[in-house]
């Protein structure tokens, strides 16, 4: 048994993990999206190593159907039970049986928990995988945790049920993986600061007072990740890498204090640990969404894998302060963090009804962090216990910021 020094994060310990079946049967929450679907390239890579027990799937029918016949799951869960009709019938004209077909909220949680997964994948987008992901925890299965919505609403809540339950929570999002990664070589007492690394998005130089003129055309050209709409814009306006502050946090058990953004144009080193004594580890390699996958999904072990990094090609390394002026929804994050609970989730809800509102030109680029701070400044102190408590609070925070931008 590996001793750990770290916090009593379930995350670093290692206990967990020794009882582990050869054969990994995956729940994959969110399989038709970009997560979903590396994940199943690595167990087409990977056969001996995983299999999948179940899906969730959302809205696209066609991919949940090409997916459900590919991989011959226990259980395929839609969005609605339309959709669930028409895959079932879809199914049974191609011949396939013993695929249940579940759909809505409590389809989610039923693959989630199904009693043939080992592990869950929990990688859909925003408050909606938050139930399944709670359900998943407390039906005793490790999680790989993609969706960061879960940790910046409901990660007090998430965190110390994996705590009582004894659960791992491994984060596939790549800044978090690359700590994740860092913090395995040194005691949790030891870390002096986490450094995330942003690539500063689009307009990293751009002259301050060309900021309201941004167009949804322009805030959606990434330089190094190619990502959905929203988190392209959040990466634009670095809202994302705020809410990786929180989830940093929540993961790892820091104050905001100990959790710095350092840009990073390159998007190569994916995050960093700083020690006491003055090291810093950094975690390099492609920017490749299934190396982390693959990291959350084998650990403690390193399968060895074809993502390789051609060190020889890399040329230099920038590092840079982030400009706080700039970029107001870093300072709007450090804030939320502060306060926590519904903080966090006004955070989280009222820049997703702002991103919506810039995407179709009812507020100007600008008007993203002023939406959130009003919101953030409506907000009530308040530490939502229960995950229905948290939804409750995402959805005054939606409304309150659907009303700023009509
Ligand atoms: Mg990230």
């Amino acid at each position: 048994m590996v001793r750990s020094t770290h916090s009593p994060s379930v995350l670093t310990d290692h206990r967990f993990w020794n009882d582990l079946k050869p054969l990994k049967r995956l729940a994959i929450l969110g399989s038709t999206g970009s997560i979903g679907q590396s994940t199943l390239s690595i167990v087409e890579q990977f056969p001996e190593r995983y299999s999948v027990a179940t899906l969730a799937a959302g809205r696209n029918l066609d991919e949940a159907c090409a997916q459900a016949v590919r991989w011959r799951p226990k259980m395929v869960s839609l969005a609605t039970e339309e959709l669930a009709a028409q895959l079932t019938s879809r199914l049974r004209q191609a011949g396939v049986s013993g695929v249940e077909v579940v759909h809505g909220v409590e389809g989610t949680v039923a693959c989630a928990t199904h009693s043939e997964a080992d592990f869950v994948v929990s990688a859909i987008v925003g408050v909606a995988g938050l139930e399944a992901t709670h359900a998943a925890i407390l039906a005793g299965k490790p999680v790989g945790l993609a969706n960061k919505e879960c940790m910046v609403a409901a990660g007090e809540i998430l965190t110390a049920a994996a705590r009582r339950h004894n659960v791992p929570i491994l984060p596939i999002d790549s800044e978090h993986n690359a700590v994740h990664q860092c913090m395995r070589v040194g005691a949790y007492s030891e870390v002096k600061t986490i450094w995330l690394t942003a690539s500063g998005g689009p307009f990293r130089q751009t002259p301050l007072d060309r900021f309201p003129g941004i167009t949804p055309e322009q805030a959606l050209k990434h330089p190094t990740w190619v990502m959905g709409r929203r988190i392209t814009i959040d990466s634009a306006t670095m809202l994302n890498k705020g809410l990786e502050i929180i989830e940093a946090c929540r993961l790892f058990d820091v104050p905001p204090a100990k959790v710095r953004v350092t840009v990073h144009p390159q998007s190569t080193v994916h995050s960093l640990v700083e020690y006491v004594d003055g090291s810093i580890l950094a975690q390099i390699s492609v920017t490749d969404m299934r190396l982390p996958i693959l990291y959350a999904l084998a650990y403690p072990e390193r399968p060895a894998s074809t993502l390789t990094f051609d060190l020889a090609a890399l040329r230099h390394l920038d590092f840079e302060e982030p400009d706080f002026k700039r970029f107001p929804c870093l300072r709007l994050a450090y804030e939320a963090a502060e306060k926590g609970g519904a903080h966090c989730i006004a955070l989280n809800a009222s820049d997703e009804v702002a991103v919506e509102a810039f995407l179709d030109r009812r507020i100007p680029f600008t008007g993203i962090p002023d939406t959130i701070e009003k919101v953030l400044a409506s907000t009530p102190e308040a530490h939502p216990a229960t995950i229905a408590e948290v939804l409750a609070a995402d959805r005054q925070a939606r409304e309150r910021a659907a009303q700023l931008v009509s």
